[in-house]
């Protein structure tokens, strides 16, 4: 007879995976990291635990945990679903934030990553600017992925004045001379500033402001090549978000 043993999880259900007709495997981000588990029934709409395992929803589980790790959904409880009433750039944020999830985080990060999902969620929920908590959440995606970019000097040659460009190949902020060595065009002031602020702002402050309409879908555009040239993944919600 196998030990068995409860344990109580908390997290925010990021993905479902269908298995036959009515059972799923869910994914999940909690405080320790990634993780998922078999629930039965859990796509029937009147099972009891249906709510507390939707995309999107911050529960707590109660999973059983078998000799073989593998984990099996005792009861769910929903705190909070975060999926919002249909809205264009609310509904195409959070698609990109569960996109970037899971394609772009690496198991080992999402530890560290987890309060950048609560936060970004939350402050969706709380009507922020969905496009600006976005452009954040790539950013600290970015940041907790070891992808950084240099922005308190040039990439290249380390000026700390003269800043006019903004490279994700060279991996941050470029100086007039190196711009102009790489054949680099200059960006705009305002793309500058919101870069800095995207990868600056600090946890409690993600939903204090908002980038200006003009420079979100250039901010995201960079954004989303950095994603891609560091970590090889297309997100494609978001590149479909910038064709608008
Ligand atoms: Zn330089």
């Amino acid at each position: 007879m196998a030990t068995r043993e409860n344990k109580l999880y908390k997290g925010i259900v990021y993905r479902l995976t269908p298995i036959k007709e009515k059972d799923a495997m869910v994914s999940c981000i909690g405080q320790d990291g990634l993780f998922s588990f078999f629930a039965r029934g859990v796509m029937n709409p009147t099972s009891s635990d249906f709510a507390a395992c939707s995309v999107l929803s911050q529960s707590e589980f109660i999973l059983n945990v078998s000799t073989q790790d593998a984990l099996r959904l005792k009861e769910g409880t929903l705190i909070k679903n975060y999926r919002q009433e249909p809205n264009y750039s609310v509904a195409m944020a959070s698609q990109g934030m569960l996109e970037a999830l899971c394609k772009a985080l690496s198991p080992e990060d999402a530890s560290a990553f987890y309060p950048y999902v609560e936060k970004g969620f939350a402050c969706i929920d709380e009507g922020k600017d969905p496009l600006t908590v976005l452009a954040i959440f790539l950013a600290k995606l970015l940041i907790v992925s070891g992808y950084g970019p240099t922005l308190d000097q040039c990439a290249e040659c380390g000026k700390k004045s003269d800043i006019v460009a903004f490279s994700p190949s060279s991996g941050g902020l470029l100086c007039r001379e190196c711009a102009s060595e790489l054949g680099i065009e200059k960006s705009p002031v305002e793309l500058l500033k919101a870069i800095r602020a995207v990868f600056l702002v600090p946890l409690d402050k993600i939903g204090s402001f908002s980038i200006s309409g003009a420079m979100i879908l250039p901010l995201l555009s960079t954004l989303m090549v950095m994603v891609e040239e560091s970590t090889g993944v297309l997100l494609k919600g978001v590149a479909s978000l910038l064709k608008y």
